[in-house]
């Protein structure tokens, strides 16, 4: 058959020249498959239009289908237990232990599962864009989508850096459309996800999540940025000042908390929506791409992100109308996780390399509180800064399934609980060091409800969300007048440039003042249990800085 796969030379094994060894070496079976390294963007379109249900929207990004998962499976994550990394790591339920035996039946069931396709999809790039601290990754999947997702997640290598790539770093190994067995000893499911600190390895099976493979990599950067380099590898955005004004902001927040939508700022370049690395001489992007939130997408809202959705782009999970290929941002019925993944130059003002040379001067902790009781805005000192930074405090809001009413508060630590490696005193102790040296101002942003808590308030609006963030990087914020926000013991400003003075203090905008006492015991009191989870390892004067019961 005269087909299209033997006019393009990188698609025809022997053209993987010196990385043939390596596949063959690894059990790969070169007389069966086909393996496609670093595939042009077209091609990967074609083959999961053709072998995956893929379609072009109408503006041009490819809309994949991640099947059943359409969410990250942090139960099902596993790390290696084994003597290199094992003193180091945080055991216990977001690091749950797996042996080594298990760890080698897995990895060689997802190579057997490669082996019985007719393509396997590689994509060779790095981690981390100083290149002091990055690292080579290699990418191995049965899935074009798959390849496309890390082709844009990853920093994509040029043409020498790829002729030149050697031995990888770390491996990913993405057989995520077959399942594990689960008689193999350990599974709990058929989904698993599982790093090797030893073999510097990744699996995936069960899972076509495509989420996975971003989140693994930051965990293994959450284990080597402080162990091998000691540097400190954070869940955050940040942006920067243009020209002589150079000030760097890093944003800290948990998943639908605003780090993607509040770092793309006309006004500022973007170094990276989601992993970072503080280091000793400034601030670098871990990763070549953004994965932005698509529900309720507006280009009104979000020029940056809507207009970033094109040729190479891939949509996940958003359903489009037939007739006219048009995403429909709106609809959930796949799910609320509706994606876009793209190359961070689709993004007008992204600063290629996604470095910044320069201490940060801003540090903005992004929390979305449904019960409407933390202030929009207040100015934390360096020990409130650790203590929200330990606690990791956002809410879960109420979404379309059935019985949900009360939002759910979610105590995620260090802003990022589910991929951090090592202990989260660890982390926290690095970034107080870090703001101490730096002399960084921090905010606590709330993003979330306003004049009620989910279901008689409202969120924030977004622009008044951004009128605080410009007087943070205007300067005026830091020289407003302030006042204490109780039990929190919070500095709130009085006034705002651009946003209505009364709902800078919660209580002012709550029609019911004891309904507003009650949620605000509510809450300290929750902040008080999940902080104690922690405090054993952490000095106990930045529990002081948490809020007080009256
Ligand atoms: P993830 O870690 O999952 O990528 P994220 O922190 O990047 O999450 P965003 O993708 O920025 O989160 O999601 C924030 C969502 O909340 C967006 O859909 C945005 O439109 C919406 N939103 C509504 N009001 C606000 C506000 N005041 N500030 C920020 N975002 C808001
Ligand atoms: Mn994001």
């Amino acid at each position: 058959m005269p087909s299209r796969q033997h006019h393009d030379e990188f698609e025809t094994n022997q053209f993987l020249g010196k990385e043939l060894q390596y596949f063959s070496q690894a059990g790969f079976d070169l007389d069966r498959i086909h393996i496609k390294r670093n595939a042009p963007v077209a091609t990967l379109y074609e083959d999961a239009i053709m072998n995956e249900g893929a379609v072009i929207s109408s503006s041009g990004a490819l809309i994949n289908f991640s099947g059943k998962k359409t969410g990250r499976s942090p139960k099902d994550k596993r790390i290696v237990y084994e003597e290199t990394s094992k003193d180091h790591i945080w055991w216990g339920p977001v690091n749950i232990k797996m042996d080594e035996h298990t760890f080698e039946i897995n990895r060689e069931r997802a190579i057997d599962y490669l082996n019985t396709r007719e393509n396997v999809y590689v994509f060779d790039g790095f981690a981390g864009w100083d290149p002091k601290y990055r690292i080579k990754v290699r990418v191995i999947a049965s899935r074009a989508y798959h390849a496309l997702f890390m082709h844009n997640m990853l920093i994509r290598p040029t043409p020498e850096e790829l002729a030149n790539f050697g031995q990888p770093d770390f491996i990913i190994y993405n057989a995520g459309q077959f399942p594990a067995n689960r008689f193999t000893a350990g599974m709990t499911s058929t989904t698993s996800v599982e790093v090797n600190f030893k073999r510097m390895e990744m699996v995936i099976l069960g899972t076509e999540y495509a989420g996975e493979m971003k989140k693994g990599i930051f965990s293994v950067m959450h284990y080597l940025q402080p162990v091998k380099f000691g540097q400190l590898s954070l869940h955050s955005s940040a942006n920067q000042a243009m020209g002589d004004k150079d000030d760097v902001t890093l944003f800290f927040g948990l998943s639908g908390t605003g780090k993607t939508t509040l770092s793309a700022d006309p006004h500022r370049v973007l170094i990276g929506d989601d992993e970072h690395v503080w280091s000793d001489t400034g601030v670098f992007n871990i990763e070549g791409g953004c994965y932005a939130k698509c529900i309720n997408l507006s280009a009104e809202k979000e020029p940056e992100i809507f207009n970033a959705i094109r040729f190479g782009s891939i949509l996940e999970n958003v359903v489009y109308n037939p007739a006219d290929r048009k995403p429909d941002y709106d609809d959930v019925s796949i799910t609320e996780n509706t994606r876009c993944a793209y190359p961070i130059e689709f993004i007008p003002n992204a600063k290629i390399p996604c470095i910044a040379d320069r201490q940060p001067s801003n540090i903005v902790m992004l929390t979305c509180d449904a019960y409407g009781v933390l202030p929009p805005v207040s100015r934390l000192t360096p020990e409130q800064a650790s203590y929200h930074f330990v606690a990791g405090y956002t809410s879960k809001t109420p979404g379309t399934e059935m019985g949900i009413v009360e939002p759910s508060p979610t105590f995620s630590t260090c802003y990022g609980q589910p991929f951090i490696i090592l202990h989260p005193g660890v982390y926290a102790k690095m970034l107080a060091e870090r703001m101490q040296r730096a002399n960084a101002n921090c905010w606590l942003i709330n993003t979330g409800w306003t004049g009620g808590k989910f279901g008689t308030g409202k969120r924030c609006p977004l622009k008044y969300t951004r009128a605080i963030i410009d007087a943070i990087h205007d300067g005026s914020l830091a020289k407003a007048e302030f006042e204490t926000f109780p039990t929190f013991n919070l500095a709130i400003p009085k006034a705002v440039n651009g946003v209505p003075s009364e709902i800078l203090h919660p209580a002012r905008v709550w029609p019911d003042q004891d309904a507003f006492q009650f949620e605000l015991q509510k809450l300290a009191g929750m902040f008080q249990r999940a902080y104690s989870k922690y405090e054993a390892n952490i000095d106990p004067a930045i529990k002081q800085a948490g809020p007080v019961l009256a």
